[in-house]
């Protein structure tokens, strides 16, 4: 059978209807109601965070954050994430300055200050595959250079590192609640951040710049409705057993893929806990016989999709005067070789035992 790279989590049919019922009562189907209310409190719960904003995705959350914080100038990130990291950025008037990414494929924080210039106001981290930036030393580094600290957590919902949940580091973190995500709305995101004096800027840049009968900005719409709430209340319940339904996956690939040579597993920094959120491998051909494009196809013949994530590196998009990528010759060469491999909640263990044989065959 089929399988794909990943698999939305939904509650059952019954259990959604059951928690949409009540909007045919209400007729408030958008605009900070009910269901929006309850999940973003359960949220900061759950996420162990003070301040949380919801929005209708999470590339809009992450531009009103940028816009929220009115940045300009530099941002100093990484061109190994996805288009929206780098479009939001440019999109709120800012320009990226590209650094390398570290061997665990997050921003090499030895390389940050020798990029700073005095344009610079902000440093973009983002968090890939689960595993976190050296959130340490990024705050070190903003703290000496004045600047402020964003995070991309799309792929780190629930993540924590000492005990504390992963977005109370930094200025503010953005995560996505899109449907291929650990925990999804259908659509959807949100801002955390600790200093609850950035809410008023936050509220206005998701909603037109309006304020009581001001209009105090040029602010977009970024609200999140009540039928993505309602699905994010549902999949809220079951996020424990899917995180750890997707652990045992995990465990499982890396059981039958760890110790091979010319693979790479993902290397995880210390003192975090994990979501499980993809399943990379990084393929060194002359080592291993195989190219990751190799891998790719194989796993083809037997429709099962595996997804070259992230390819190409965002710094090659077609609108820069001239294809950036070779400004970080590590980023480029990780997305040239790395696969990520089908992880969802419930995959078969069957499906996994198989995937690694086509992956391990010569
Ligand atoms: C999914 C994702 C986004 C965008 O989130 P949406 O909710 O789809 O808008 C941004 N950055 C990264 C790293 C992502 O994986």
């Amino acid at each position: 059978m089929a399988i794909n790279v990943t698999r939305s989590s939904m509650p059952t049919y019954e259990e959604y209807c059951e928690e949409i019922k009540d909007l045919w009562e209400s007729r408030w189907l958008t605009n900070m109601g009910a269901k929006h209310n309850e999940l973003k409190a359960r949220l900061c719960g759950y996420l162990k965070v003070p301040n949380a904003e919801l929005f209708v995705n999470g590339h809009l959350a992450l531009y009103c954050a940028l816009k929220a914080l009115k940045l300009e100038g530099e941002i100093i990130t990484t061109p190994f994430t996805f288009a929206s990291t780098t479009n939001a950025i440019v999109q709120a008037g800012c320009t990226p300055v590209f650094c390398d990414v570290a061997d665990d494929y997050t921003i090499d924080v030895s390389k940050i200050e020798s990029l700073i210039t005095d344009k610079t106001s902000a440093i973009l981290g983002v968090h890939v595959y689960g595993n976190i930036c050296d959130v340490e030393a990024i705050d070190a580094i903003a703290k000496k250079h004045g600047l402020k600290v964003i995070y991309d957590a799309a792929h780190a919902f629930g993540v924590e590192y000492k005990g504390r949940g992963i977005c109370t580091y930094g200025d503010i973190s953005m995560l996505s609640f899109h449907a291929t995500k650990v925990f999804h709305t259908i659509e959807g995101g949100a801002l955390c951040y600790n200093d609850a004096s950035l809410t008023p800027d936050i509220v206005k840049q998701r909603g037109f710049g309006l304020n009581g009968e001001e209009i105090d900005c040029f602010g977009t719409n970024g609200k999140m409705n009540e039928f993505q709430a309602a699905m994010g209340l549902c999949n809220l319940r079951h996020i424990d057993g899917e995180i750890e339904s997707r652990g045992q996956a995990y465990r499982l690939y890396t059981e039958r893929l760890s110790g091979v040579h010319g693979i790479k597993l993902l290397p995880l920094r210390e003192g975090i806990k994990q979501n499980y959120a993809y399943y990379p491998v990084l393929f060194d051909k002359s080592a291993f016989g195989k190219s990751r494009d190799d891998v790719v196809a194989e796993l083809a013949k037997s429709e099962i999709v595996a997804r070259k994530y992230f390819y190409p590196l965002v710094s090659s998009n077609k609108e820069f005067s001239e294809d950036l990528s070779y400004l970080t010759p590590i980023a480029k060469e990780f997305s040239e070789n790395v696969l990520c491999l089908p992880m969802y909640a419930h995959l078969d263990d069957a499906d996994i035992v198989r995937i690694c044989d086509i992956v391990l065959s010569k």
